[in-house]
């Protein structure tokens, strides 16, 4: 077992993270320091006047972590834990995502500290269009997108778009994605990011010689992407689900979970917990199942020193950001488990988000077989990418893939001549 101490700070993890990245790629001193921190971050401050009459003072970020090979691109996110320094990392990942994905942004994030279940739909709408208002001058097609994350959706992404379009006096779809599909959403844009981690965990069961067809999975979280890749799993995979979870709690059953049961079990209870023919099993048990793929699709820091261990997954597919620790690489490593890590395993939702912004500024709109067929091509060639840099260089997975990011950013600040 490893130190009960480790930092979980997510700012310090993405800056260790990249510590070793830079250490094995021998990188220039002045460069890694330029990349240890983000370019520009904006704190303030929105009032909204509730529906009793009050007005209440809530606290907004966007960082724009890193915007040398386009402009910034990430996500906005509503959550009462939110703080600065979850913003700045998931910034950073954004930044090494976009970059390891090989498309022509660079990385943002934002959030407000709310808990967006207390507010109303009026008070969650002016909310949202006070956040708009603060940043619209920082954000725009060319300098930022903005796009949805853990507790946003299309419906305020419509709200933001519209916000900035009045600010600004003109059609401009292009400067938020994850837009509803009528106000110039991309087609298979809700299901990019599972479909995106479902064809990396296809090309990871090739490298490590898996057979899907059969092969059990356990997944922790049944939001949008843990209930995708569920989907997917079984429709394009062949595979057996046999362990599913959400903030209350995990359900298992060996003989495998269907979408349908589920989603309708859902939707009456509200909680997964109680299906017929299940078996109730806690969230840290589920990580510890005896499964050949393991995906972590809800929150951060869940594969921790305390429990790496005893994890048994042959491949471990991050779809959530942030799931493991550096510790627990650390005991995969020694393991030899396949991680496919976080920001390329859930790059899917990025990708398509640019394919978003693409079809936005062309005003010319695809079918979702061609946003899903180019996807494909996009993450596979990442995939690719990174295990080739892995047995190249003889570095985990994790290690690889900040190699090819952060080579392909610091080539972009050496060229523009910023270090
Ligand atoms: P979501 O809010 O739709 O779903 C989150 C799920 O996790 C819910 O089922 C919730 O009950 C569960 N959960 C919350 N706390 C939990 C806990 N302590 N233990 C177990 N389960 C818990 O969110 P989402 O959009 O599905 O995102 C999930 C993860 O994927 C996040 O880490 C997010 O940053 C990452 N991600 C999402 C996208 C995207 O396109 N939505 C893209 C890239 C990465």
């Amino acid at each position: 077992m490893k130190s009960t101490s480790e930092n979980l700070n997510p700012f310090a993890i993405a800056q260790s993270q990249l510590d070793e990245a830079a250490d094995v790629l021998g990188l220039d001193e002045n460069m890694h320091m330029f990349l240890r921190q983000p370019m520009r971050e904006f704190h303030f401050t929105i009032p909204v006047r509730m529906d009793d009459g009050r007005v209440r003072t809530f606290n907004g970020y966007r960082v724009q972590y890193n915007d040398a090979r386009g402009p910034a691109k990430g996500g906005i996110r509503f959550h009462p834990d939110e703080t600065i320094d979850t913003v700045r990392a998931l910034a950073a990942w954004m930044t090494w995502k976009t970059a390891v994905a090989d498309i022509p942004l660079g990385g943002g994030k934002g959030g407000i500290i709310c808990n967006p279940r207390e507010l109303s739909p009026g008070e969650l709408e002016r909310l949202s269009r006070g956040y708009i208002r603060n940043i619209s001058r920082y954000v725009g097609l060319r300098q930022d997108v903005p796009a949805p994350d853990v507790n946003t959706n299309p419906q305020i992404m419509g709200w933001m778009l519209d916000e900035y379009e009045v600010l600004n006096g003109a059609h401009e779809p292009g400067v938020i994605t994850g837009k509803p599909i009528e106000l110039g959403g991309s087609a298979g844009r809700g299901a990019a990011t599972s479909l995106g981690g479902i064809f990396a965990i296809r090309e990871a069961a090739k490298t490590v010689g898996l057979e899907t067809q059969g092969a059990s999975c356990a997944i922790q979280g049944y939001g949008n992407v843990g209930s995708g890749t569920h989907k997917f799993a079984i429709e394009i995979l062949g595979m057996k689900v046999v362990a599913l979870s959400d903030e209350f709690g995990g359900i298992y059953n060996e003989e495998g979970f269907s979408v349908k049961e589920v989603v309708s079990h859902l939707k009456q209870n509200g909680r997964l917990q109680g299906l017929a023919g299940s078996t109730e099993i806690s969230n840290p048990d589920l990580l510890e199942l005896d499964v050949d793929v393991l995906i972590p699709a809800a929150i951060e820091n869940q594969l921790t020193g305390q429990n790496a261990d005893r994890i048994k997954a042959k491949i471990i597919a991050e779809l959530a950001n942030g799931p493991t620790t550096p510790d627990a690489d650390d005991v995969f490593n020694e393991k030899g488990i396949f991680v496919i890590p976080d920001f390329l395993c859930n790059a899917g939702g990025v990708i398509v988000s640019y394919f978003e912004m693409v079809q936005n500024t062309s005003n010319f709109y695809w079918e979702e077989d061609e946003v899903n067929e180019r996807l494909d091509k996009k993450m596979t060639t990442a995939f690719k990418a990174v295990i080739e840099m892995a047995e190249n260089e003889e570095v985990p997975n994790r290690v690889a893939a900040y190699l090819v990011a952060i080579d392909r950013v610091a080539q972009a600040a050496r060229l523009r001549g910023w270090v």
